[in-house]
């Protein structure tokens, strides 16, 4: 745990799921710069009903809490953050509710914090959203690291809110302040957007945060061309599912089998949902997880497990989660049972895989990817 020490007070973080010898803290300049500008030119009154949106591990949420704070996040991870770091500074939660990206907040806020998420799709979905809980009292204030504001973000500002300005950077974060104009009309999103899965009839369903949300992924493209089929696979789980095509498939391969379908973004796993019920037409059912991975799941429970693991997550490149997601995918799977991993051939995989397995071996390749298969002996 390290302490965020900002103008409201000073607060121990952790990012979640906590890791031995983590590097990488539960907060960014971004978060200080945001917490510091509202104590010298917010509102001065006691208690305000705030909106945080993104808030990655509670680093607003923990240092406003005085306040009755709505979270609006699409993270599973960030939602655990929040809770636990609330908890460790003891502070009450009562003032505090979270909600999930797939619900729209309710209520009307006197002030309105973005952190700037790595998809401009996801702040254009959030901002058509928020528009009829705004109105032109309400502080509107964003906040980012310089890399990930753009022309682009600023130009969404000003057409989904109003006139908007941004700060002199500090630390390498900026922030962006939009006055609410009324006259905006109001926009419907255009999210969830589908496209038809080539070479099939399936109409893959994507919410606005989901990987490759505008067409099929040239790694997912590779893997579903080699999605094994067998009457032994009865309990398969598609492991970081985003839109769930992998899962899809495998239901599409294995008709038998009871696929499982988990992600830590809740806009992944209902895109997976609805993508299933219309491949199916609702008469298949299957299960959806928004989870760490597979975090919870039965040991031994099932027989294949199909991954395209992240290979960066909040912008922090690392391979942790595609470490957690092999070694929790050798405990899920029963004696015998499999897990196929696909990757850039760049991230060497099979290094990881071979010490956790003990197994290693190459189902297939081209120039970019290559699909490899662990066995638990
Ligand atoms: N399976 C999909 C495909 O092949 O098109 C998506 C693969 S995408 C490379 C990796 C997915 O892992 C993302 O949907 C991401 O949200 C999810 N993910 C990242 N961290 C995770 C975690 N800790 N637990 C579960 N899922 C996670």
């Amino acid at each position: 745990m390290e302490l965020l020490k900002v103008p409201q007070g000073e607060f121990g973080l952790s990012r979640y799921p906590k890791r031995k010898n983590e590097l990488l803290r539960a907060w960014d300049a971004a978060d200080e710069y945001l917490l510091t500008y509202f104590y010298e030119n917010g509102p001065t009154s006691k208690q305000l009903s705030i909106l945080v949106i993104n808030d990655s591990f509670g680093a607003l949420a923990t240092a406003l809490n005085k306040h009755t704070i709505t979270v609006w996040t699409d993270s599973w991870l960030a939602e655990e953050g929040i809770k636990q770091n609330i908890s460790e500074n003891k502070l009450p939660n009562t003032k505090l509710k979270i909600v999930s990206s797939i619900e729209t907040p309710e209520g009307n806020y006197d002030v309105v914090f973005i952190k700037i998420p790595k998809s401009l799709s996801l702040l254009e979905d959030q901002l058509i959203r928020i528009k009829p809980l705004i109105s032109k009292s309400t502080k509107i204030i964003a906040a980012g690291m310089v890399k990930s504001i753009h022309i682009s973000t600023l130009k969404l500002f000003e057409k989904l809110i109003g006139s908007t300005k941004t700060s002199l950077a500090k630390k390498k974060a900026r922030l962006i302040i939009s006055t609410v104009d009324e006259n905006i009309p109001l926009a419907i999103s255009p999210y969830p957007k589908k496209y038809t899965l080539e070479g099939t009839s399936y109409s893959i369903v994507n919410h606005a945060n989901v990987f490759s949300r505008e067409s099929l992924d040239i790694g997912t493209r590779f893997f579903i061309q080699h999605i094994p089929q067998s009457g032994k696979y009865k309990s398969i789980i598609d492991l970081g599912c985003g839109n769930g095509i992998v899962g899809l498939l495998a239901a599409e391969k294995n008709p038998h089998a009871v696929i499982t379908f988990t992600d830590e973004s809740f806009m992944a796993v209902e895109s997976a949902k609805e993508t299933f019920a219309l491949a199916f037409d609702n008469q298949r059912s299957a299960q959806f997880m928004t989870n760490d991975c597979l975090a919870g799941l039965e040991k031994n429970s099932a027989d294949l497990i199909l991954n395209n693991p992240p290979f960066h997550q909040s912008n922090a490149i690392g391979d942790e989660v595609a470490w957690q997601m092999f070694k929790q995918s050798k405990d899920v799977l029963k004696q015998n049972g499999e897990l196929w991993v696909i990757g850039n051939r760049h991230l060497s995989y099979h290094i990881k895989l071979k010490k956790i397995f003990g197994n290693c071996e190459r189902v297939a390749s081209n120039k970019k990817f290559v699909i490899l298969k662990s066995i638990k002996r």
